[in-house]
């Protein structure tokens, strides 16, 4: 078996390379997340370019939004130029931007040209109506889709005669017909590829503009890139930009296609099967801590005990070596484990800073200035009551905007439910109403103070002792009453955060609504 590659150590610089043309993926950020956490494991470089050469797939704003989500999850670029515009806004000042590739046109130009004059290159003036004639021929004959390198023999006079009557032309890679181009990958050791099938690749196109393939190896050896950390659908290009390298003079980098993303299914990852940019993660108020952990684990866990990393310990312990090569099942189930885990190790503050946007965005608490009041009521309240009803449901929450539908009840004057779930088991609504009232007197009694969760529990549970009653019969109804739902925290909880009168209130108010049957 060959030797696996391993990943060099001299001035590790590497790049995420993104095109602009939307939302950035969970694979997107997996790639932008390996290349970071090998720059800062090597003590090396990590550079961001906008691969925005392919001007009819960008889309207005896709910029400014990968540069949000990387900032989000703390995936900081260390080097670029000093952007003017519209970008500004989103970089700190005195920062670097990214390398924009629209913004080096000229540069590709002189390279692609400089290719054509050496014979690794040649210009190309078919027309697109020939090209559907080879293509729509090739596919009948259910071949390889492939130029069939007719401009390549273009005589020097025929060519000069076309490119002064300024016919219109493309410039192409002029791709050996035989022998193989080959290289090493660190995650999947050798790979080769038939010159014959590899197609006579456009460098430049007929707008001027570069396309990928030239655009970025020339950024690549001018960025002195030392390894190319990417996803696996680029391996078959990969050839290509070998031939390029050797066309001019230069060395490759070190090559690492990262493994597919499947859904559980098996099927590519894609959108039709659930979200799959991180804009959506971050809108359900996942924790980009936990994004970047769940996302990192796709294709590489250096043990077999651990799944939790924050990125300081990924950064220490990553390995590209250890990328496995085969496809990495995607588990969104795992992402929620992973989030609530991270929730709940928030203090009160953070967790009041995660959810509050939640609360605000379902019209559930509004704020004026520092202050905030229920929406629904009127009523003013504290940060810190709003705080204590958020820690209630820590444990249950998995995102943060589940946190709006989880304590909604604690928002309204009176919650809405269906009386009949007053019942606990066979409980008939009489038995449900008389326990109701038996709590009501009980709780009227209890002093001001004594209005915590662990004192009103004592009071209840003491007399549930008592008189010899079984806890479902006073405890779920009042959890009923108090929230509206069959499932929530304990009651005593929920009668502390919401004070005695309103507790009153929601007992007699279920006392009423079984009256009025
Ligand atoms: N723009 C390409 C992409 O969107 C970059 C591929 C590469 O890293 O070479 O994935």
């Amino acid at each position: 078996m060959p030797k696996k590659q391993t990943a060099s150590l001299t001035a590790v610089r590497v790049r995420f390379a993104p095109s602009p043309t939307g939302f950035l993926h969970i694979g997107g950020l997996r790639t932008a997340l390996y290349n970071y956490l090998f720059a800062k494991k090597e003590g090396g470089t990590f550079i961001l370019r906008i691969d925005d050469t392919d001007q009819a797939r960008s889309v207005e704003g896709a910029l400014e939004h990968i540069l949000k989500t990387l900032q989000w999850v703390g995936l900081e670029w260390d080097e670029g130029p000093q952007l003017e515009g519209v970008k500004d806004k989103l970089i700190e000042k005195g920062k670097s931007g990214p390398y924009i590739q629209s913004q080096r046109l000229d540069l590709y130009r002189t390279h692609a040209l400089q290719l054509v004059e050496q014979g690794s290159a040649y210009y190309c003036f078919c027309t697109s109506k020939r090209l559907e004639g080879i293509r729509a021929e090739q596919t009948a004959q259910k071949g390889l889709l492939m130029y069939d390198g007719f401009c390549k023999n273009l005589t020097p006079d025929e060519r000069k005669e076309k490119l002064h009557s300024g016919a219109h032309f493309v410039i192409r890679l002029n791709v050996p017909s035989e022998g193989k181009t080959s290289f090493n990958d660190i995650i999947r050791n050798h790979v080769d590829f038939e010159n014959a099938l590899i197609d006579d690749q456009v460098l430049l196109k007929s707008d001027g503009f570069p396309t990928y393939h030239l655009a970025h190896v020339v950024d690549d050896h001018l960025m002195r890139i030392s390894h190319v950390i990417r996803g696996e659908e680029w391996l078959p290009s990969t050839p290509k930009h070998i031939l390029l390298y050797r066309a001019f003079g230069w060395t490759p980098p070190i090559f690492a296609h990262l493994p597919l993303l499947l859904n559980p299914n098996r099927s590519k990852l894609s959108k039709r099967q659930g979200d799959v940019a991180v804009e959506d993660y971050r809108k359900k108020g996942y924790l980009p801590e936990a994004l970047v952990n769940f996302v990192a684990l796709l294709g590489w866990n250096p043990s077999a005990d651990q799944e939790i990393y924050t990125l300081e310990h990924m950064a220490k312990v990553f390995r590209l070596e250890a990328v496995n090569a085969s496809p990495s099942v995607v588990n969104f189930e795992k992402l929620d484990w992973l989030n609530g885990r991270y929730l709940r190790e928030k203090n009160s503050s953070e967790l009041f800073e995660i959810c509050l946007p939640f609360l605000a965005s379902a019209g559930l608490i509004a704020k004026r200035e520092h202050t905030y009041t229920i929406a629904a009521t009127g009523e003013r309240v504290t940060p810190s009551w709003i705080s204590k009803v958020i820690t209630l449901e820590k444990e249950r929450m998995k995102h943060a905007d589940e946190i709006a539908s989880l304590t909604e009840f604690f928002f309204v004057d009176t919650p809405q439910y269906d009386s009949m779930i007053l019942c606990w088991k066979k409980m008939t609504s009489e038995e449900a109403a008389r326990a109701l009232m038996y709590v009501a007197t009980l709780l009227e009694q209890q002093p001001d103070a004594s209005w915590n969760a662990l004192l009103i529990e004592e009071t209840l549970k003491r007399a549930i002792d008592e008189n010899g009653m079984k806890t479902g019969e006073i405890l779920w109804p009042l959890r009923v009453a108090l929230s509206g739902r069959e499932a929530s925290p304990s009651p005593f909880d929920i009668a502390a955060i919401l004070g005695k009168e309103k507790t009153l209130k929601r007992i007699r108010y279920a006392v009423s609504k079984i009256q009025s049957q």
